[in-house]
């Protein structure tokens, strides 16, 4: 199977009856060059097990089953998983499960599935749940790296840095679980059907440790998004709404950080969040007795 000649993938599509869903985000690869350099790029070799998500017609499978040790591929269309049994049919170090990445049990996946192999993920995600999906990646603690293809614009804001127009809660979120990099562009004619805007490859290395000294990450989460709920607000007038002090209390916390007391969330980095809220959470001691 030819995964990179479109008359071979749309025979393939048309003798299993399949017609593309956009509610699922179903923008398949068709160059060659892609899923050879989202593998080359992510390093991603025989001591990684890899989680990919909707692997489509498995073109970036392929790749990663031809590199690493194993590969788990979650595809939540069940029409796809008769065309993936046969286009992947050669590769014994694949398991292939039906399922919603948003419901399946990730920690399962990686002990049964990737056991004794180090686990990362990679995915061409499906542009309408990035988000969520990422969340999850993050919050399951479970992949030293994670490599997806997302909107452009989105890997921008990942990867922005305090006080840049792209900026913000999603940014602050991603660089709190890890350090992001954008590895490549790629154009929207490389895909089929072909989406309305250009996609990039962003890979995700998980921090290991707490490198902010946060100790109450909700609080921390809390304070963050409070501060870029409404953009132009100052950050004491984001935080005020979302916290129960007294707005001198919060004034002098500011002030006492080292910030001006008409300081916006949009410029402060992670770092500042993070003294921010350890000051903070002293002061919410005296509310919670
Ligand atoms: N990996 C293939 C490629 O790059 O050619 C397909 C990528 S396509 C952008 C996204 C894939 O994710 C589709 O196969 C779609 O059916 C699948 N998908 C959509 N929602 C999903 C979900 N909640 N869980 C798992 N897979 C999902």
């Amino acid at each position: 199977m030819n995964f990179f000649s479109i008359k071979e993938v749309r025979e393939l599509l048309d003798r299993h009856g399949f017609s593309f869903r956009k509610s699922l985000g179903q923008n398949f690869i068709t160059k060659q060059w892609i899923p050879e350099q989202i593998v080359s790029a992510s390093g991603i070799n025989r001591d990684h097990g890899v989680l990919e998500i909707g692997p489509g017609i498995g073109t970036l499978t392929k790749s990663l089953c031809d590199s690493a040790g194993k590969v788990t591929c979650l595809e939540v269309d069940d029409r796809l998983l008769p065309v993936l049994n046969e286009t992947l049919a050669g590769a014994d170090n694949l398991i292939i499960r039906q399922g919603d990445v948003l419901k399946a049990d990730l920690s399962e996946i990686v002990r049964d599935d990737l056991k004794g192999l180090t686990p990362v993920a990679c995915a061409n995600l499906p542009y309408y749940i990035t988000t969520p999906v990422l969340e999850r990646l993050f919050e399951s603690r479970l992949f030293k790296q994670i490599t997806v293809m997302v909107q452009k614009e989105v890997a921008r804001r990942i990867c922005a840095s305090a006080g840049s127009p792209d900026y913000g809660a999603f940014t602050v979120f991603s660089q709190f679980y890890s350090r992001p990099e954008i590895l490549f562009d790629v154009p929207a004619s490389c895909f089929l059907p072909q989406p309305k805007v250009d996609s990039s490859v962003v890979i995700f290395h998980m921090h290991s440790d707490n490198p902010y000294g946060i100790e109450d990450e909700d609080l921390f989460f809390r304070i963050v998004r409070s501060s870029f709920a409404q953009r132009r607000k100052t950050l004491i007038n984001g935080l005020i709404s979302a916290l129960p002090m007294k707005k001198d209390e919060l004034l002098s916390i500011i002030l006492s950080c080292g910030f001006r007391p008409d300081v916006r969330g949009e410029t402060l980095s992670i770092e500042s969040f993070a003294k921010i809220t350890a000051k903070i959470a002293e002061n919410l001691v005296n509310y919670e007795h």
